[in-house]
């Protein structure tokens, strides 16, 4: 038996995908900037996959710009504007985010305001809005955190950032094909995606740029990406991106409703059965499927080797070595009591799982504290 059971991490490639993607692995090899009729369905399936990813996302094709993944358009955005001034950013972001900042500060002398999150990881615009009394180019946060599943209100703290003049990224790679996003409606001026979260293939994803923004190339080189991203297009991938996507925003109803409906269920019998754990991130606004879970008194590192015996993949939140636990930043920044802490494991449920699959995890988590239980 096996169960995989941490989509957040990345995603089994849609069959559909890899379909529309073989012929650019096999016969249609040519390069989309050639100029011969043998480069033509690699410069059309380039185009159709850009206007594809555009609509889903409420956007023109020509603010699409397509990247290695989500670790690149985070860094795109974050270092493109560090010249610019200070960055404003939250304590719970992706380390390609964090890290990309202290890149800043070792070379540019650049500074940053990193805000704190609430109980649940909700970044405040209170608290945006103070933080921007002093002058920054960019604020960036996420649109939902990959440990703990909450939805951020970006829509809110877009407004508040160009309220103040400042420039908005988010950090959608958690979101993009999970739930509905509309650019426009969430009213950013950057967002990052990565096919791998939604069924697509690893090492591709895009950074939406609003049209007119000034930005900075990332590579030198040919005029690939409006010359902002230099490099021979990797069409395959990029078609089983756009493949990918197209197919989650069309069922992203019925697989919500799916994910919801077994998260329930897996509530259900964890409360029943261990009435001290805990779930952590936001009750309502939350991704589909993310379960954050914290049991008091047993160690999640433990917990996930136990489950992987079973067949069963899952994560943890926090890492043992010999020596002490290192909590991760966002269960820190949620101030979650370290007991909780090294007891948390993040289920993330997919369209590979199957109601049953509910009760054998649940189960098997059960069988585990009890275990725990009886040797302490
Ligand atoms: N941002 C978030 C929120 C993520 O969860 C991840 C991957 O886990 C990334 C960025 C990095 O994306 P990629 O794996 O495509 O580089």
């Amino acid at each position: 038996m096996k169960i995989y059971a941490d989509n957040s991490a990345t995603t089994q490639l849609a069959p559909e995908a890899l379909n529309a993607m073989m012929p650019f692995l096999t016969t249609e090899f040519g390069n989309a900037s050639g100029v011969y009729s043998f480069s033509r369905s690699a410069r059309k399936a380039l185009k159709d996959a850009r206007e594809t990813i555009a609509t889903c996302i409420g956007a023109l094709p020509e603010e699409i710009l397509f990247t290695s993944g989500g670790t690149e358009s985070d860094n795109w955005v974050i270092k493109g504007h560090i010249p610019l001034g200070r960055i404003v950013t939250s304590r719970i972001e992706h380390h390609a985010i964090l890290n990309s900042l202290s890149y800043a500060n070792l070379f540019c002398h650049g500074s940053a305001i990193i805000l704190p999150v609430n109980k649940t990881g909700i970044v405040s615009c209170r608290v945006l809005e103070t933080a921007l009394s002093r002058k920054a180019s960019l604020v960036s946060i996420m649109l939902a955190n990959n440990e703990i599943g909450t939805i951020e209100p970006i829509k809110e703290l877009a407004h508040i950032a160009h309220q103040k003049g400042v420039k908005f990224h988010t950090d959608a790679v958690q979101a993009v094909g999970h739930i509905p996003i509309d650019i426009n409606e969430l009213g950013v001026d950057f967002l990052s995606a990565s096919a791998h979260k939604f069924m697509g293939p690893k090492g591709i994803g895009f950074l939406f740029c609003r049209k007119d923004t000034h930005f900075y190339n990332l590579m030198d080189g040919g005029q690939q990406e409006s010359g902002l991203r230099a490099g021979t297009e990797n069409i395959a991938s990029i078609v089983g991106m756009s493949t990918a996507l197209n197919n989650c925003c069309k069922r992203m109803q019925k697989m919500s409703k799916k994910l919801d409906k077994m998260t329930s269920v897996f509530k259900e019998m964890i409360t029943d059965a261990i009435p001290e754990a805990a779930f952590n991130g936001d009750a309502v606004n939350r991704l589909p499927g993310h379960i954050s879970l914290s049991i008091p008194g047993i160690n999640g590192e433990g917990l996930l080797h136990f489950l992987d015996l079973k067949g069963i993949a899952v994560s943890t939140g926090a890492a043992c070595n010999s020596k002490s636990t290192q909590i991760s930043h966002v269960l820190r920044a949620i101030r979650l009591p370290v007991s909780l802490a090294k007891g948390t494991i993040r289920i993330s449920l997919g369209a590979n799982n199957k109601s049953e699959d509910i009760p054998i995890i649940a189960k098997s988590i059960i069988e585990y504290c009890a275990k725990t239980k009886k040797n302490t």
